[in-house]
């Protein structure tokens, strides 16, 4: 079966027997999304070591970099501001190491919420380290609603791979508060919220595998709205088209 390879995060145990004990992990619901999509999942462990990250690689054919905390400001080459949240220098460090091997591949990357972040900002974009700070950004982006609902619309931009699993316009959850402030070379916007915000991104350079970004949680609604099974499901198809 074709094999994906999903970035891991750290955390540590509360659990009093094992209080402290770092575990490397990935949510279930992008399990379940890759499953459903007919591929199989693969957790890339957080590791320095590219040697590490080249054997799994051998073995899968497309990248997910996962969701998570905040990408460190010192990688884009800002200050930290009051207003940023936790970080994980170490996850920050696999996961650019794992992207640009994964970029040297050409195989097809898709980025979720942190994960679209870190494509922008390992490519020379930057992020807005807050956007509680921006006035302009008016919707609320760290939704109180529960998991699987969708409290905000994004308009899509024709011709794009979200474009072709949902359509131009759809409603998505929202658990951010960091988002793309100057876009990286290479790519192009291909989702905004009703506030302007970057919400979707693209490769738009020959020289790059499809890289597909969304801010966005897609694999917490995957049983409830087919379109983002439909983007787990594309972006499956995708991979698999390039390896064989
Ligand atoms: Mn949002």
């Amino acid at each position: 079966m074709f094999r994906v390879g999903l970035s891991g995060a750290l955390i540590a145990d509360q659990d009093k027997h094992w209080e402290g004990s770092n575990r490397h992990y990935v949510n279930d619901a992008y399990i379940q999304s890759v499953y459903t999509a007919g591929a199989v999942p693969l957790i890339i462990p957080v590791t320095n070591d590219s040697d590490v990250i080249d054997s799994i690689l051998d073995i899968c054919g497309g990248v997910i970099l996962t969701g998570g905390v905040d990408i460190s400001p010192l990688v884009y080459g800002e200050e930290p501001i009051k207003g940023l949240g936790k970080l994980s220098p170490q996850r920050d460090e696999f996961e650019l190491l794992l992207f640009r091997r994964a970029l040297a591949r050409s195989y097809p990357i898709f980025g979720v919420c942190r994960g679209m972040q870190l494509i922008n900002a390992a490519l020379g974009g930057t992020l807005f380290q807050n956007i509680e700070d921006v006035p302009e950004f008016t919707i609320q982006h760290l939704q109180k609603a529960c998991r699987q609902a969708v409290t905000h619309h994004v308009d899509i931009e024709a011709g794009s791979y979200l474009m072709d699993a949902l359509g131009k316009t759809c409603l998505v959850n929202s658990w951010h508060h960091q988002a793309i402030k100057d876009l990286a070379p290479g790519l192009r916007v291909t989702a905004r919220s009703r506030d302007g915000l970057i919400e979707g991104i693209e490769s738009d350079n020959p020289d790059m595998p499809p890289i597909i970004g969304v801010q966005w949680h897609p694999e917490e609604l995957t049983s409830t709205i087919p379109g983002m099974a439909k983007l787990f499901k594309n972006f499956i198809d995708l991979c698999r088209k390039r390896v064989h």
